[in-house]
């Protein structure tokens, strides 16, 4: 399993997360920042536990992340 964490507030909006992992982040049109598929806020993260299959793609957008808001980390 991984850990996916999204600091939302610090989002640019640059998109590119979405453009490498389509499957786990989508742009929002209200306010123009990306979202965490399937999470809900907490505090200003946005976290979700995930499988295995979801690793590559993730760990590639928080590599590509301008203001490095993403994380992606292996749990048991
Ligand atoms: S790559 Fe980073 S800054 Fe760009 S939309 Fe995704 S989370 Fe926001």
């Amino acid at each position: 399993m991984i850990r996916i964490s999204h600091h939302r507030i610090k989002c640019i909006g640059c998109n590119y997360c979405v453009e490498v992992a389509p499957n786990t982040w989508q742009m929002e049109e209200y306010d123009g920042k990306a979202l965490l598929k399937n999470t809900t806020n907490k505090k200003g993260f946005y976290t979700k536990i995930t499988g295995d299959d979801e690793y590559q793609a993730n760990k590639e957008a928080a590599d590509i992340c301008p203001v490095k808001i993403i994380t992606v980390e292996k749990v048991k």
